[in-house]
């Protein structure tokens, strides 16, 4: 708007400049057209627009489309559409590549480059939204952060790009229907709780015993899961929300009846729910996907204890899109 002012134009324009940009996703100023040329010239000498480009897109035999993402410096991130009979959800990244080391996903092996900054993250939901529209004439629905990254730890940019995901001026979509999930960094979840924040928490556990957590997500030594229960209980009180937990079974690593019972015991001290996630090989051979009877035996243990259990079916393996495969190909 102050552009437009010291300018000698009506500040209304930069509304309506926001508008093209934020709201309808439109790239280059010539495009703007309730603008006049000769401030669409001025626009052009003063700005670069430096929005995302759709450099890949894979699609997969069961509808999930995928995109390799060209950021402005030719860095490249991923972000996923899983179109399903009842909602549309875009699967984004918060950073390129990752620092945590869980030895089960493939963007751990790709070093952090850098955070994604929010207008990064807001226009992958956005270029996903078109796709949606393109391909399923569906808008989207839901939104997850469980692409490349750990969200919290890129926590100021994901927040500002979720208050735009949610406001009038951006896709105004409602923050119930956005999932962030973290590998569980204790501080990030607290310091997220205080600010009464309305959208899902996921956290993925995958073990609910110290020295099984710690062998596949390292970082766990340095957070172990009695300050993430602690950062958990914090965040429940604060918001009220459930949290989800993501946990895959892995033959020889959480298979066994303790294990179960110890993920019982950490769903009680806040209401919460299991979704037990397919394993994505990553082409490593180190980790097996447990036994259906195993995934059963975990369903029915803990459907006695009533802890609400999905079994999550993977989408897009054919094309790599699904959850830790997203650096295997790119
Ligand atoms: N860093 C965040 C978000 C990215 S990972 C987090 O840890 O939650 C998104 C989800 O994919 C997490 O639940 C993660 O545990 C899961 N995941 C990672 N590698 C996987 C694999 N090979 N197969 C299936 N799920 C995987």
């Amino acid at each position: 708007m102050t552009f437009f002012t010291t300018h000698s134009c009506e500040a209304f324009r930069g509304k309506q400049v926001y508008e093209w940009l934020w709201k309808k996703g439109v790239h280059r100023f010539e495009d703007m057209t309730n603008i006049s040329k000769h401030n669409r010239e001025l626009l052009e000498e003063f700005f670069i627009i430096n929005h995302i480009q759709v450099h890949n897109m894979q699609r997969s035999s069961d509808g999930t489309i995928k995109n390799a993402v060209r950021l402005h410096d030719g860095l490249i991130v991923e972000s996923v559409l899983i179109p399903s009979a009842n909602r549309t959800t875009a699967c984004v990244s918060s950073q390129v590549g990752c620092s945590l080391d869980c030895k089960f996903c493939a963007t751990s092996r790709l070093k952090r480059m850098r955070n994604l900054n929010s207008d990064e993250i807001y226009d992958q939901v956005m270029a996903i939204n078109k796709q949606s529209r393109l391909y399923y004439d569906q808008k989207l629905t839901n939104i997850v952060f469980m692409g490349m990254g750990e969200p919290l730890m890129n926590y100021n940019n994901v927040l500002k790009a979720i208050k735009k995901i949610t406001s009038d001026e951006g896709l105004g979509m409602s923050p119930k229907r956005i999932v962030v999930s973290t590998s569980g960094i204790p501080k990030m979840i607290k310091k997220m709780a205080k600010k009464n924040v309305k959208f899902n928490l996921a956290v993925s556990l995958h073990s609910a015993i110290d020295e099984v957590r710690s062998q596949i997500m390292p970082f766990n030594e340095t957070f172990p899961l009695k300050d993430l229960r602690e950062a958990l209980q914090f965040w429940y009180n604060k918001t009220k929300r459930r949290i989800t937990y993501e946990y895959i079974v892995w033959e020889g690593i959480n298979d066994k009846t303790k294990d179960i019972l110890a993920l019982i015991d950490f769903c009680k001290f806040a209401p919460s729910k299991v979704n037990l996630i397919e394993y994505n090989p990553i082409e490593d051979g180190t980790f097996q996907q447990g036994k259906p009877q195993v995934i059963a035996q975990y369903v029915s243990m803990l459907e006695a204890k009533n802890i609400t259990v999905t079994v999550r079916r993977s989408r897009g393996k054919d094309i790599d899109a699904a959850c830790g495969q997203l650096a295997n190909k790119s």
